[in-house]
């Protein structure tokens, strides 16, 4: 893909925002003409639904985001969601890939419709003042202590989908077909949804593949706002650990040891020559190295230095190209310090996302049912691809014609949002930030958006 062409103002979000605010969206209006699947009789049901079930969703939302858990230690959430399924009737299926949910709920012939809500937690120190926010810490696997809080929104998911789930079952006589929910681990680091596979989510498991995959993720904008764009939405991402291995001493005899430390030095400025030099300049390549751990004391070389990478590419040569020079790189440092052949330096490669790409046709029609709802003007389909990275459509595995889409819905309090667009900030508050607020109002609606989502798809023809 192409980088987004040049905006001459600061933010394009912030514009697109403003945009969609302001003069409503051109685009949707030619086919907002069109009718969706999901008759107004059909809407009004489904909505007196959520509406009716809106506290206790509030109270489920508030008791997921006090209790948060980190990637593959979501052994109480996915336990509410267990629990709340099965009451549903759906058949659960638990445990997949550590501690994903999955729960089905057939009801005759017609599509299977998976709809994704991620669990995991961010290692973040929580700062929105709400009277349920998060004290919770917790020792990681590295020994080292860390506090954790939903600053991405994902509680927000999951109440979303029990929410979709038990309108589901209220509404059986309006849809037909095989509604899958599932509750994946570990989206933050990118492997929950591979470990959900490689756990063998459609074969051990006996899990349908689906026809359509659905997913929501929570944006900061404001209440009411929905993104729904076609195309390349998200860019691909990888995890690396780089390890350079050396030969330690003592600080004061560095010409008798190998120093990784300097090794690694080397790598982190070269690594930004990659995105410079060796990627077209037309093409998004982001490098980032975000931890660089060696040795403890002042006067002592240490054995072994390790550095954590973070790639975002929207092409998959790019990314090979990344990885080939990150390699070639790393050899080349190791060879300028003659380090022995066996103690050249390793890369971890621990997960892997490609591209987000939503089917265009499938996000057209769904946004012909959510405009109704939310109003042509807080509909927006042309939004810029960003550089977030995301495994939602890693769930599809290996098949190709799983038809994907995966939209965002405004969580912010509509003062706060507008006001951080009048100041020109785009956005009040970022996610993972200490102050990412969920406004208990876009409970219900977020569940909407869902549910509207999952009927477009599903919905039973109007009989009249
Ligand atoms: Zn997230």
């Amino acid at each position: 893909m192409k980088k987004n062409s040049r905006n001459p103002l600061k933010s394009p979000i912030g514009v697109a925002l403003i945009a969609a605010a302001s003069f409503g969206v051109i685009a949707v209006a030619q086919t907002a003409l069109q009718q969706g699947n999901v008759s107004e009789n059909l809407s009004s049901k489904a909505k007196a639904l959520v509406d009716q079930d809106s506290e206790r969703l509030q109270e489920i939302f508030k008791d997921i985001h006090q209790n948060p858990e980190l990637g593959f230690m979501e052994v109480r959430t996915a336990g509410i969601v267990a629990k709340e399924l099965e009451t549903l009737g759906f058949e659960v299926k638990t445990g997949i890939g550590k501690t994903g949910v999955v729960g089905i709920l057939k009801n005759g012939d017609g599509p299977t419709v998976m709809y994704r809500a991620d669990m995991d937690a961010n290692a973040v120190e929580e700062n929105t003042g709400v009277p349920y926010a998060s004290e919770v810490r917790v020792k990681r696997e590295d020994g080292i202590e860390v506090p954790v809080a939903h600053m991405c929104g994902h509680d927000a998911h999951v109440t979303w989908m029990l929410g979709i789930a038990k309108a589901m079952v209220a509404l059986k006589d309006d849809w037909s077909g095989t509604f899958i929910a599932v509750a994946q681990p570990a989206e933050e680091p990118i492997t929950g949804a591979q470990a959900m596979l490689d756990d063998g989510l459609y074969t051990k498991h006996g899990v349908p593949v689906p026809d359509y995959l659905l997913g929501l993720h929570t944006a900061p904008g404001p209440v009411g706002m929905v993104i729904g764009a076609g195309g390349t939405r998200m860019a691909g991402t990888d995890q690396i650990d780089v390890t350079f291995y050396g030969k330690g001493g003592h600080g004061s005899r560095p010409h008798e040891t190998k120093d990784p430390v300097i090794m690694a030095a080397a790598a982190i400025t070269q690594y930004q020559m990659i995105v410079s030099r060796v990627v077209d300049p037309q093409e998004t390549a982001v490098l980032t190295v975000g931890s660089v751990q060696a040795g403890t004391d002042n006067n002592v070389i240490p054995e072994s230095a390790l550095l954590k990478l973070n790639l975002r590419f929207f092409s998959l040569d790019v990314r090979a190209q990344m990885i080939e020079a990150i390699k070639s790189i790393n050899n080349g440092i190791a060879n300028t310090y003659k380090v022995p052949e066996d103690a050249m330096p390793t890369m971890v490669m621990k997960g892997f996302s490609p591209p987000l790409v939503n089917d265009p046709d499938l996000v057209e029609k769904l946004n012909r049912s959510l405009i109704p709802l939310v109003g042509e003007k807080n509909l927006v389909p042309n939004f810029p691809a960003v550089t977030g990275s995301e495994d939602f459509h890693v769930l599809a595995g290996e098949n190709k014609n799983v038809k994907i889409a995966y939209l965002l819905v405004g969580i912010a309090d509509p003062v706060e949002a507008r006001k951080a667009i009048q100041d020109g900030r785009g956005f009040p508050f970022a996610a993972h930030s200490p102050d990412y607020k969920v406004d208990l109002s876009s409970i219900p609606v977020g569940t909407m958006v869902g549910l509207t989502m999952v009927l477009e798809v599903m919905a039973n023809a109007p009989t009249e």
